[in-house]
C-alpha cells in the first residue's frame, strides 16, 4: 500500500452508509480514481472537500486489485463556489461531470483532460447569464472529442468542400445537414443532389441532424480558442446550439470506443430548459 498525492476534481460523490462517502474523482496523474471517505458524513474533516466540482489536493492509499482507494486527506485549492449559484451552472458543470466519467482512462495521468475540466468548470462560473451556456457545452464537447482522438471534418462539406464561413455567410443561416457516421456535414445544395445521408445509424439513433451554419461556425471558432474566451466569441442563437449539441453528443456516442451510451442525465435537464 502506498500514499499517494494529487490534484483531484470532484466528479461525483454519494453517501454510503450512514457515515461515509465515496467520490469519484478526476485526478491529474492517475485518472478518474473511486475513493472512499470514512466518516465523511459527521466528521467534516474533508471540508467542501468532497462536494462535486470542488478541486483539492488528495492523499489517499490505493490497495493492489482494488478499484477503491482510501481517501486520507483532502486540501481544498479551488470550490467554485459560483458554480452553485443557480440550477442551470449545476446543470452544466454536472454535464461536463459525467461526460468526463465516460471518458476519463482510470489510474492513467491525463494532465491535458485535467485542465480541460478545470478550466470548462471557471467558464461556467463566469458566464455573465447562465442560460447563454450552449456555446460553452459544445465547445467542451468539442475538446473532448480532440482529446479522444475524434477528428471530424467540419470545415467544409463532405461532397463539394465548401467552405463553412462561405455557406455561414449566407443569408437566413441555412442548415448544414450535419452526418453522424459520416463525423461531417453536407451543404443545403448537395443535400438535394446525393443520397449518402441515411437518418438513422445502425445503432437506431439519429444521424441527420440538421444544424444552423452560425452554430458550426461558432463551434469551429470554439474549438481553437481556450474554452474561457468562447462565451465572448459566439454568436449563434441558443435554439441554434442545442441541436449542435445533440450532434456532437451523437458523435461522441458513434466514434469513441467504449463511450457509455446510456442517457445523460444533465443533457436532458439543459434540452427542457433551452429557450
Ligand atoms: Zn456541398
Amino acid at each position: 500500500m502506498e500514499t499517494t498525492r494529487d490534484l483531484a476534481i470532484v466528479l461525483r460523490s454519494v453517501r454510503f452508509e450512514d457515515r461515509h462517502r465515496i467520490v469519484t474523482a478526476l485526478t491529474e496523474r492517475h485518472g478518474k480514481i473511486s475513493a472512499m471517505a470514512r466518516n465523511a458524513v459527521q466528521s467534516r474533516r474533508f471540508g467542501g472537500c468532497l462536494e462535486p466540482f470542488a478541486a483539492s489536493e488528495w492523499t489517499f492509499v490505493s490497495r493492489p486489485g482494488s478499484d477503491l482507494s482510501r481517501l486520507d486527506g483532502a486540501v481544498i485549492r479551488e470550490d467554485f463556489p459560483g458554480l452553485r449559484a443557480d440550477f442551470t451552472r449545476v446543470a452544466v458543470a454536472s454535464l461536463f461531470c459525467e461526460f468526463t466519467i465516460r471518458l476519463a482512462p482510470a489510474n492513467e495521468a491525463c494532465p491535458d483532460l485535467f485542465k480541460l475540466l478545470s478550466n470548462a468548470l471557471a467558464a461556467v462560473e463566469e458566464l455573465p447569464d447562465p442560460s447563454g451556456s450552449g456555446p460553452l457545452v459544445n465547445s467542451f464537447l468539442a475538446k473532448l472529442m480532440q482529446w479522444s482522438g475524434v477528428q471530424p471534418h467540419l470545415h467544409g462539406c463532405l461532397e463539394c468542400l465548401a467552405p463553412l464561413d462561405a455557406i455561414a455567410g449566407i443569408e437566413n443561416d441555412p442548415d448544414l445537414a450535419c452526418l453522424v457516421k459520416d463525423a461531417g456535414w453536407i451543404c443545403p445544395r448537395c443535400r438535394t443532389t446525393t443520397v449518402r445521408h441515411v437518418r438513422q445509424t445502425e445503432l437506431g439513433a439519429a444521424n441527420l441532424i440538421d444544424v444552423p451554419a452560425s452554430a458550426m461556425l461558432d463551434l469551429y471558432t470554439g474549438a481553437r480558442i481556450p474554452i474561457r474566451q468562447v462565451r465572448a466569441n459566439s454568436h449563434a442563437t441558443g435554439r441554434a446550439h442545442q441541436t449542435l449539441s445533440n450532434f456532437l453528443t451523437g458523435l461522441l456516442a458513434y466514434h469513441v470506443p467504449g463511450f457509455d451510451r446510456s442517457e445523460l442525465k444533465s443533457l436532458r435537464f439543459l434540452t427542457q430548459s433551452s429557450d
